[in-house]
């Protein structure tokens, strides 16, 4: 079976102002379509064709270049698209408000910290909260990497993830990642958040 590309979870510009409609259009419906079509055609006729994405993102670096790319840039946006909700944002509150103060040392510290991640990855990539032996971490990947990844860094089970390649936000924020970075607290779905949390932990 083939990969498809899913709708937006929301319509395209429901994160408006923070994430303008057009770049979801074309980050969504271009770049998103590209990964999903590209994966096809790197494991067509292999035998990593019948695999789920989970199991092709986490051999992605013993498979190929291309199923690294295109199966990241796959499971990646699907994670990110479910990561951001319209009447969203906020500050965390229960389970995970509370690991993130244990982890970081208050709501304010840690998003500094992510952003930071997010900040100075150089060129394009993620930064990443993840669950890593049972405690919150933060790290970031180049490119369409993840935190799943056999050739990931830092490995643990992705919770929350923003995209800092420039396709997310030039068009808006033209050269300006930190602005992007800091509306990006404003669609954050920290429920989804929460249950991944609970999920991995
Ligand atoms: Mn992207």
């Amino acid at each position: 079976m083939a990969f498809t590309l899913s709708p937006l979870p929301y319509a395209h510009e429901a994160l408006e102002p923070n994430i303008d409609a057009q770049t979801m259009h074309i980050h969504h419906g271009k770049h998103h379509q590209a990964y999903v079509d590209n994966l096809n055609k790197a494991i067509a006729g292999t035998e990593h064709e019948s695999k789920s994405i989970e199991e092709l993102v986490k051999h992605a670096g013993s498979i190929s270049v291309a199923v690294r790319n295109n199966g990241g840039g796959h499971w990646n946006h699907n994670f990110f698209w479910a990561s951001m909700a319209p009447n969203a944002g906020g500050i965390p509150s229960g389970k995970l408000g509370d690991a993130i103060n244990q982890s970081f040392g208050s709501f304010d510290a840690f998003k500094e910290k992510f952003s930071q991640a997010g900040m100075t990855r150089f060129g394009s990539g993620w930064a990443w909260l993840i669950v890593k032996d049972g405690k919150l971490e933060i790290s970031s990947t180049p490119n369409q990497d993840n935190p799943l990844m056999d050739v990931a860094e830092v490995k643990g089970m992705p919770i929350l993830g923003a995209d800092v390649w420039e396709h997310a936000y030039y068009l808006k924020y033209q050269n300006r990642r930190a602005d992007y970075l800091a509306a990006f607290w404003n669609v954050v779905n920290w429920a989804v958040v929460a249950e991944r949390m609970e999920a991995a932990m």
